[in-house]
């Protein structure tokens, strides 16, 4: 189902919800800067993770790196350990490559399309940085900003269609007063964060109400539009924990694969002669379309394991907050 919306946002509006930011924005750690640099870092952490779930990360992160220079040249198994929890890891190792380009370069991009070719830069990303860091007139779009526009210009298209989003992008473009283009684009993130909400919207909060047709016409609940795709597969899987004295047995994901170089519980299926003792909780973790049902046991493998299986190595607990960790295995051993 396409309705593509005859209805035309404007600056007018755009000029309405710059008001309403400045009056209402929530205070955030990357919005009291205009470093690039620091900018890139927020909205590359802000990919797929949750602003409060960023927020120590990005402070950390800034503290240990506060340059490209410094993030250039430090070892990637730092760089993985002060980003591990946030998940998505290709975005810490692709943040690195892009710091030491920016180093060559000799400073940061200030062009849309230079930005945009930075590793691990999409076209939201380039947006965001390059209206924000340089007041560069290009709208993002996000998921927020797409729930937004669809329901001010009360447009049915599939929001997974390249035809609704440049219509939707072409109708966040037209709010941009000039000048004013950073501000305006986070003030639309704001609203798809704070009011215009997937479920029960605040309308009656709303500072462009009056202007929303999906309100008028009473289906904001029904929009945006988003075909399934991909239905959830539900995988269980049972993870070991097994240690000695002070010391849990973990492997190393070997180079080149996803997630290279992240330290990992075993599966159950890799130790077939461990034998399990207790069950010391259950979780469930979602990766892509995967959701996870995991059990972890208290086990001990029959042969002593000196030195440890290939592959594998005992670790001291001591040196765990050093290391980089997947999301799962934190979860597991119950780390934060
Ligand atoms: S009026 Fe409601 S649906 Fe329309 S933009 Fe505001 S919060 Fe969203």
């Amino acid at each position: 189902m396409s309705v593509p919306s005859t209805h035309f946002p404007s600056q007018s509006l755009g000029e309405i919800l710059l008001g309403w930011f400045r009056r209402m924005a929530r205070r955030l750690p990357w919005r009291e800067t205009k470093d690039p640099y620091a900018i890139w870092v927020s909205e590359i952490m802000l990919q797929q993770t949750r602003v409060e779930a960023v927020i120590p990360y990005f402070e950390r992160f800034l503290q240990r790196f506060p340059t490209p220079a410094a993030l250039a040249t430090a070892p990637e198994e730092e760089v993985l350990t002060v980003w591990s929890g946030l998940g998505y890891y290709s975005r810490a190792r692709n943040l690195q490559r892009a710091a030491r380009m920016v180093v060559e370069r000799g400073g940061f991009p200030q062009t849309y399309e230079e930005i945009l070719a930075l590793p691990g830069v999409g076209e939201y990303t380039a947006a965001a940085v390059a209206s924000i860091a340089f007041g560069l007139p290009y709208a993002v779009l996000d998921g927020n900003v797409m729930r937004v526009m669809s329901r001010i210009t009360c447009d049915f298209g599939d929001i997974g269609s390249l035809a609704t989003r440049n219509r939707l992008r072409d109708a966040a473009q037209r709010c941009l007063p000039p000048g004013e283009a950073g501000s305006t684009n986070q003030a639309l993130m704001e609203l798809g964060a704070t009011l215009c909400l997937p479920r029960n919207p605040r309308c009656l909060l709303c500072p462009v109400a009056a202007q929303c047709r999906a309100r008028a016409e009473g289906v904001q609940d029904e929009l945006p539009t988003k075909l399934r795709r991909t239905d959830t597969v539900a995988v269980e899987t049972t993870l070991l924990q097994i240690e000695r004295d002070r010391q849990i047995l973990l492997r190393q994901r070997p180079s080149g694969g996803r997630m290279a170089g992240f330290w990992e519980i075993p599966e159950a299926a890799e130790l077939p002669q461990a034998e399990p003792i207790e069950e010391v909780h259950r979780f469930r973790h979602s990766i892509m379309n995967r959701a996870y049902r995991c059990t972890v046991l208290h086990a001990v493998n029959p042969e002593p394991m000196d030195p440890a299986p290939a592959g594998y190595s005992w670790v001291d607990r001591s040196r765990l907050p050093d290391l980089p960790l997947s999301t799962m295995t934190r979860k597991a051993l119950r780390l934060k």
